[in-house]
């Protein structure tokens, strides 16, 4: 399996950075934030090292994924917040500060504020079609 050896979620993985973990199975493992937004924030990774989305394996982004929506579940029925977000981010303009890929299993709360929602404001059609016609060549 994949190890970083200067990586704070490899050292979580390998037990070398204490966590209160949540879940854990032969390919994840989910653990509190430790500078959690809400009650409840907590993180899902797979145990092996890919920086971001770009470079983990499809079979690993789907295990974790699975992991992020079974702990997802249990916050909810544990906090019952108004909502949940997943969150998974990519790069230092994504605002990503570590680079082991990670769900944030965030709760929400009515009007907390964060900064992370945006409002709806429709877009140039022609732009979107043109831009979807991009992303179609890429895949
Ligand atoms: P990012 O900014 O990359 O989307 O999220 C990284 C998250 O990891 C942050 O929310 C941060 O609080 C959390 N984090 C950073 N270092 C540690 C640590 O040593 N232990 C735990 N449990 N979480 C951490
Ligand atoms: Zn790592």
């Amino acid at each position: 399996m994949a190890r970083e050896p200067n990586c704070i979620f490899c050292r979580i993985v390998a037990g070398e950075i204490p966590s209160d973990k949540l879940y854990e199975d032969s390919e994840t493992l989910a653990f509190m934030d430790i500078n959690p937004v809400h009650d409840g924030h907590c993180l899902v990774i797979p145990k092996a090292h890919y920086p971001t989305v770009f470079e983990v394996t499809p079979d690993a982004f789907a295990a974790a994924a699975c992991t992020a929506a079974k702990v997802a579940a249990a916050v909810q029925t544990a906090l019952k917040p108004d909502g949940l977000n997943l969150i998974q981010s990519n790069g230092p303009g994504a605002a990503q500060s570590v680079p082991h890929l990670h769900f944030h299993v965030l709760p929400r709360r009515m009007r907390d504020g964060l900064l992370i929602n945006w409002g709806l404001k429709p877009g140039d059609r022609a732009r979107i079609a043109e831009i979807a016609g991009r992303i179609r060549a890429a895949l």
